[in-house]
């Protein structure tokens, strides 16, 4: 692969412990950067960060400040600085009518997405600033630009995600730190295979319904991140990406191969 220009490169990943940001934390660890990893499952993180010989880690929950602003001073005291933040932990939704849906789950839901997001991208974004320079990487979704029956937490505050990372490039980028989603279609991580075990989404009806025919790999996100990270997207801000075999291209109705 092409030198992204990562090596040495201080990057923050979190949700490092599973699926996208476990990926991304992997091909970053490849690209030779230094790397902070965060997550709130501790047993898994500790087994990652071995494995990638992470600079430093920490545990904590996206939705606490302090625990942003720990993650963030961790990076500060093992690397001194931070170049990049690839934001990736994250919660699926609580599938249910609007009528039935529990208020505290859907406010979980709301909470870890976009509260998480903000606090993450902010406490990032203090060094940075005051280094003027720095990349930043949040997690859409595709069920953030297209309508889903019973997915009244995750769809909206995905959607958020992209408006909070708009804001913030307007906000950011004159002073050197830009700002960028993915929103990926469906990926085949441990989130989503536990969707698939409970029976709340159909592998293959999701795959017909793909033009490539096929969910996507964690990887095929990470080299995303990796790109938007790097100064390979220098002019790059404010966007949310797609990345979803064509998912959102596609206004068919039913599967791709019948039409
Ligand atoms: P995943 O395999 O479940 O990994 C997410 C990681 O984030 C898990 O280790 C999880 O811990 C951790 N986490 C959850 N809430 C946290 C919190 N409050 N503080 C700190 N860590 C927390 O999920 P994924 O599929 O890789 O998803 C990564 C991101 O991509 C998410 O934002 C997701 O919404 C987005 N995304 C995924 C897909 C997809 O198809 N996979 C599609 C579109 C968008 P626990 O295991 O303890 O929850």
């Amino acid at each position: 692969m092409t030198d992204l220009g990562l090596v040495g490169k201080r990057v923050l990943v979190t949700g490092a412990a599973s699926g996208i940001g476990l990926e991304t934390a992997r091909l970053l660890a490849r690209e030779g950067a230094a790397l902070v990893l965060m997550d709130r499952d501790e047993p898994a993180l500790d087994a990652v960060a071995g494995e990638l010989r992470a600079v430093a880690r920490i545990g904590g929950d996206v939705t606490r400040e302090d625990d942003c602003e720990a993650m963030v001073a961790a990076a500060l005291s093992a690397a001194g600085g931070l170049d990049g933040l690839a934001h990736c932990a994250g919660v699926s939704d609580h599938v249910a009518r609007a009528l039935e849906i529990d208020i505290d789950q859907w406010q979980r839901i709301v909470d870890v997405t976009l509260r998480g997001s903000f606090l993450a991208c902010r406490a990032a974004a203090r060094v940075m600033l005051e280094q003027k320079s720095g990349s930043i990487v949040t997690m859409s979704s595709v069920r953030g630009v297209i309508g889903s029956p019973r997915r009244h937490a995750y769809g909206p505050a995905k959607a958020a995600v992209s408006m909070m990372t708009k804001n913030l490039a307007c906000e950011w980028s004159l002073h050197g730190v830009r700002i960028n989603a993915i929103a990926p279609g469906f990926i085949r991580t441990p989130m989503v295979q536990r969707l698939v075990d409970d029976g709340k989404i159909d592998e293959r009806i999701l795959a017909d319904r793909t033009p490539m025919g096929r969910l996507g790999l964690p990887l095929e996100i990470a080299r995303v991140s990796a790109f938007l990270l790097s100064d390979w997207s220098s002019y790059i801000a404010g966007v949310t990406l797609p990345v979803d075999g064509g998912w959102l291209a596609y206004g068919g109705a039913g599967p791709v191969a019948t039409h």
